[in-house]
């Protein structure tokens, strides 16, 4: 999506990206569970992190789904230079002391059918479903229901270097991951992930309050309401 019309917004953009994105602790660094929509936005949320925790030696990213507003990010968490080798298994990227990009099978595959062959016809349709055209301001700017509005930016897709085919357990430098495969729910191609050392369960888009992605307006696809 072209948002160049919208860069001198920029700064609003940044202010109000709706999607999450969480850092957990592994031994000696961190996992990165879903990137936001831009790097401008990722970027900034890295940099407060290290003015907190210092330096960040990220091991992983894992993207929860398909949708544009948890990739887009990327290249503002990583470098794609510090990709790891998509050849090796898992636990051997993990060692090169590259980044593994983990994601739900099928996730590539989803993210260029929805995001990109109709993504130009769904972005228009989502200006006038968001209201992203309208310019916010000091005192006030739109909200979306889903969250306080979409981010403006740069949007940039580093594909996966490993596919989550089953609902398997890994663990990344003394961090015990487990998922759970959730193909055809709030996306085509989604996952939940458990961390039992913390107790917390990362469920992404698949709990909201908004129901935001059975039927909209912006023409997505329509999803199985009872999955
Ligand atoms: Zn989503």
């Amino acid at each position: 999506m072209n948002f160049a019309n919208r860069k001198d917004d920029l700064r609003y953009g940044q202010a109000r990206d709706f999607s999450r994105e969480q850092l957990t602790r592994t031994n000696s660094g961190w996992v990165v569970f879903d990137v936001l929509m831009c790097k401008e936005t990722a970027r900034q949320a890295v940099e407060l992190m290290e003015k907190h925790f210092g330096k960040l030696d990220i091991k992983a990213v894992l993207y929860s789904h398909s949708h544009i507003d948890h990739y887009g990010g990327i290249e503002g968490v990583i470098d794609k230079n510090s990709v790891a080798d998509k050849n090796l298994p898992l636990n051997e990227q993990i060692n090169s002391g590259k980044v593994a990009i983990i994601a739900p099978e099928g996730f590539l595959q989803h993210a260029a059918s929805e995001n990109i062959y109709v993504g130009v016809a769904m972005g228009r349709r989502a200006q006038y479903q968001y209201g992203t055209p309208l310019a916010g301001n000091d005192t006030g700017s739109m909200s979306i229901g889903i969250g306080l509005g979409q981010a403006q930016g740069s949007i940039s897709l580093v594909a996966p270097t490993y596919d989550v085919k089953t609902n398997e357990t890994i663990n990344i430098d003394g961090l015990e991951i487990q998922f759970q495969l959730t193909p055809n729910t709030e996306a085509p191609a989604e996952m939940n992930a458990y961390f039992p050392k913390y107790h917390a369960l990362w469920l992404a888009e698949n709990c909201t309050g908004t129901m935001h992605n059975l039927y909209t307006l912006r023409g997505a696809e329509v999803r199985d309401a009872a999955a």
